[in-house]
């Protein structure tokens, strides 16, 4: 589909749906929503361009040239074009949102093989046949994964209200009745189906809640509250009055789905294995998606800097700001080409990117986030937030005085300098900005369960066998070394990715 047909296509559903307070008739004419309906549309678009094909989409394994949004990734080369992608897709739109898609196919494709592998269920082919529709119909999927979750101190089945977790409430013999809340879901109104999946891993009492499924938007039983997409109307909002994103809360009242559509009921242990995977997926394209973003706060700072008449060749601590902003943003994308490079196989014929690398990339932007809005500030000063509003740029009695103080360099209109500045505000100093800031804090995870995963996987016990070595000590009572850093595990090491290498040496 183009940008324009996938808008269209939401026109075939009807989702009870709630913004403001108020009821949405037609999702695809709504002006709260279109600035997420146009950032999704950026990853329909770019995929029918020739110079992005190679980025944007990918063969699957019936042959089909597919989004590579909803592309399930079979080689290290897939997850570094897939962070490429996504990188491209959040330079235009700040946040794409359906990349989503792509970790949640990708992570269901392994958990539902599992799950036949240890459980002898049907999951895996049911999914392969689902996956096959979404391609075909080139469909964009949210992922229903958080729960409203209530008492955080407290399991699934220990809270007041069960209603704060998504559970099976009946089991029957066409399918599963589904109840309860996901609480945070991007793009939730205008997504065509959610992906429903556990957010936490579950003991053998919450067997109810280890559930995944696909779920019309508009299946009876449904109903989205969301915010805005963005800045819809304002003015100032330069960038994210056309491109932004709506969260919404789903809420799932007693909604039937039938077998056809359900990857997991009850399996608890591979319900935590669906979440620690999709997790890695998740986090690794959070990664890309925080660059694209990191691009365009580099872009605007150094626009910034020029409409101010500094030379940061000459202005050593503008440079150094500066520096220290492309040191975050191209630090942390590194970690996501090393989680790509180093993935690990799984039986599923599919790749998980590194853990260490992935969980240490999104941790770095979680916390960066915060210094990457401050040298946005620093090199552009004070105007980010005191320039008056737009339509002084209109006003007969005002506007010539103004445009002959407010500029900076000669050769630089004022108006373009106002514009950058209402730029950096709208990416960095907005509701917009602290949107940007709590996505990478939060989204994909709080920075504690990054840490977990960087602790549970990184290999402390080579680490302390190298050291008993040099202290000629033997490494007999030593803890067993069960993993190994990433390209040192075996004698020839990892083989350098290319374009025509799809596998690695090892591991
Ligand atoms: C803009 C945005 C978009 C998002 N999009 C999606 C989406 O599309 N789909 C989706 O499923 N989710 C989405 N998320 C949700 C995201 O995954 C969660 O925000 C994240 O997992 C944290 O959960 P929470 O927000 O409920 O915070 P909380 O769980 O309330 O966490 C708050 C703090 O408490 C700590 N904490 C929580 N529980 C415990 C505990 N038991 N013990 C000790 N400490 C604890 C956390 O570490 C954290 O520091 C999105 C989030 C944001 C901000």
């Amino acid at each position: 589909m183009t940008a324009a047909d996938y808008r269209e296509s939401l026109r075939e559903y009807t989702p009870r749906v709630f913004v403001d307070g108020k009821a949405v008739d037609s999702v695809a004419d709504s002006d709260a929503l279109a600035p997420g309906i146009a950032a999704i549309g950026v990853t329909y678009d770019l995929a029918l361009q020739d110079q992005y094909a190679n980025l944007m989409t990918a063969t699957n394994t019936a042959g089909q040239v597919v989004n590579r949004m909803i592309h399930v990734d079979e080689t290290p080369h897939d997850l570094l074009a897939k962070l490429e992608a996504v990188r491209l897709v959040c330079q235009e739109s700040g946040c794409a949102q359906r990349y989503l898609s792509h970790d949640a196919l990708t992570a269901l494709h392994q958990a539902t093989f599992r799950a036949d592998a240890e459980h002898g269920t049907e999951y895996h082919q049911r999914f392969v046949a689902y996956l096959r529709r979404v391609q075909e119909q080139d469909l964009t999927l949210g992922v229903a994964m958080t729960d409203a979750k209530g008492d955080r101190s407290k399991h699934p089945g220990q809270q007041a209200n069960p209603d704060v977790y998504v559970r099976i409430t009946e089991r029957r013999p066409d399918g599963i009745v589904l109840r309860g809340t996901k609480a945070i879901v991007t793009g939730a109104p205008y997504v065509h189906e959610f992906l429903v999946m556990p957010c936490r891993t579950m003991t053998a009492e919450d067997t109810d809640y280890a559930v995944a499924c696909a779920v019309p938007i508009d299946a009876a039983g449904i109903t989205i509250v969301a915010r805005p997409a963005g800045r819809p109307g304002e003015k100032a909002a330069t960038f994210s009055a056309r491109y932004g994103q709506s969260t919404g809360v789903v809420m799932f009242d007693d909604v039937f789905v039938p077998w056809e559509n359900v990857f997991l009921a009850g399996e608890t242990e591979v319900g935590g294995f669906l979440t620690t995977t999709y997790a890695t997926h998740h986090r690794h394209s959070c990664i890309g998606a925080r660059a694209g973003f990191g691009d365009l706060l580099i872009g605007a700072g150094a626009l910034m800097i020029d409409a101010n008449g500094l030379d940061p060749a000459r202005h050593s601590h503008i440079r150094d700001q500066m520096v220290d902003l492309i040191t975050m943003v191209e630090g942390f994308y590194a970690c996501g080409v090393a989680a790509s490079t180093y993935a690990t196989e799984h039986e599923s014929g599919t790749v998980i990117p590194d853990a260490v690398f992935a969980n240490i990339g999104k941790l770095l932007l979680a916390n960066q986030i915060y210094d990457m809005h401050r040298v946005a500030h620093y090199v552009s000063g004070g105007l980010v937030v005191a320039l008056p509003g737009p339509d002084e740029d209109h006003n007969p009695e005002t506007a010539a005085a103004l445009d002959a103080v407010l500029g900076g360099r000669g050769d630089i209109p004022t108006g373009k300098r106002l514009a950058v500045s209402r730029m950096v505000e709208d990416l960095t100093a907005s509701y917009q900005g602290g949107w940007y800031s709590i996505i990478s804090l939060h989204g994909g995870g709080s920075p504690e369960a990054m840490k977990r995963e960087i602790w549970r996987n990184y290999p402390i016990p080579e680490k302390t066998q190298l050291v008993e070595n040099l202290l000629n000590r033997g490494v007999s009572g030593q803890r067993p070394v069960t993993a190994r850093q990433p390209g040192k595990c075996c004698a020839t090491g990892c083989q350098p990715l290319t374009s025509s290498t799809t596998e690695q040496g090892c591991r």
